[in-house]
């Protein structure tokens, strides 16, 4: 695996690839990588010729200063489990290398009804962030797919956006979540939270299978407000637990037949934050 820290250097090995014809997967993260992250290597490798990773902490989409200082940071065992996975290149940028100047940190997307709802409302600015980095990040290495989670389900519509807004080539292609037996969702956060927190945090999944399994018995209304108030006697902070339809992440409280749905959770627990998600079909 061939690490680079400037997109000069990465991009002249991948003008040679592009020559060639062949195809580029780029999987784009932020380090402290788990068996989530290495699902996307995993899957960019079967479906392209070479792989990039970059791990990058992107500043501009936390929410505050705090939460990024604290953004745990594994670099050296990152590599090695990238090297693992054979990973072709590993990009690992310093912040000047992405935002150069004052200029490249002050761009506006315009990412309409996305921005206003769940992650968009309850962190303002965030998405602003993502497209930040993710443009830059793209328009730099123009890979052929882009792997994203679909832990991140709201982000994977940010970055489809980014990418007609600014007429980019790339595909997003969305991989499942990867889950601890206990059915905990992987997340870098999870490093935070001790044994006990973590038997706790599979909850918010345990949630989302009670609102799935009695869907058909009970409205959604009614089963929402039950699965806060079991989380709220755990202990957790609930921002929200919402229904979207998968196609566009129009919010409703109904289930009709051959409509797909998403239910969307995010929760404090102590002072970590957690998000999950779960697809049903109506
Ligand atoms: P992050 O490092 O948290 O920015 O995540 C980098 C990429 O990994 C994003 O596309 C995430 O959605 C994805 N990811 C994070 N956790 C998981 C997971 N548990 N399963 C699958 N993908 C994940």
């Amino acid at each position: 695996m061939k690490i680079f820290r400037y997109f000069n250097g990465l991009k002249k090995e991948l003008l040679i690839h592009h020559a060639k014809g062949d195809s580029i997967g780029f999987v784009p993260t932020m380090g402290a990588l788990h068996e989530g992250h290495l699902s996307l290597i995993h899957q960019s490798k079967a479906l392209t010729d070479f792989t990039v990773c970059s791990i990058f902490v992107n500043p501009e989409q936390f929410n505050s200063r705090e939460d990024f200082l604290k953004y745990p940071s594994t670099i050296e065992r990152d590599i090695e489990l990238l090297r693992g996975q054979e990973c072709d290149y590993l990009f690992i940028p310093d912040e000047d290398e992405i935002y150069p100047d004052k200029k490249s940190k002050s761009k506006h997307f315009d990412l309409g009804y996305l921005e206003t709802i769940l992650e968009g409302a309850f962190r303002p600015g965030h998405f602003q962030g993502v497209s930040l980095v993710i443009e830059r990040l793209l328009s730099q290495i123009d890979p052929d797919y882009i792997l994203m989670g679909q832990k991140d389900f709201q982000q994977c519509m940010v970055v489809k956006k980014v990418i007609e807004l600014i007429h980019s080539k790339t595909k997003v292609i969305s991989c499942p979540i990867i889950r601890e037996s206990s059915g905990l969702a992987m997340s870098s956060r999870n490093m935070r939270l001790s044994d006990e927190e973590k038997i706790k945090a599979s909850k918010l999944f345990s949630s989302l299978e009670f609102i799935k399994n009695n869907r058909n018995l009970r409205s959604f209304s009614d089963l929402k407000d039950e699965a806060i108030n079991t989380l709220q006697k755990e202990g957790f902070n609930v921002e929200y637990l919402a229904m979207a339809k998968t196609k566009n992440l129009e919010l409703t409280d109904t289930f009709q037949q051959n409509e797909t749905y998403v239910l969307l959770i995010a929760a404090f627990l102590n002072k970590i934050r957690l998000i999950d998600n779960l697809v049903i079909a109506g």
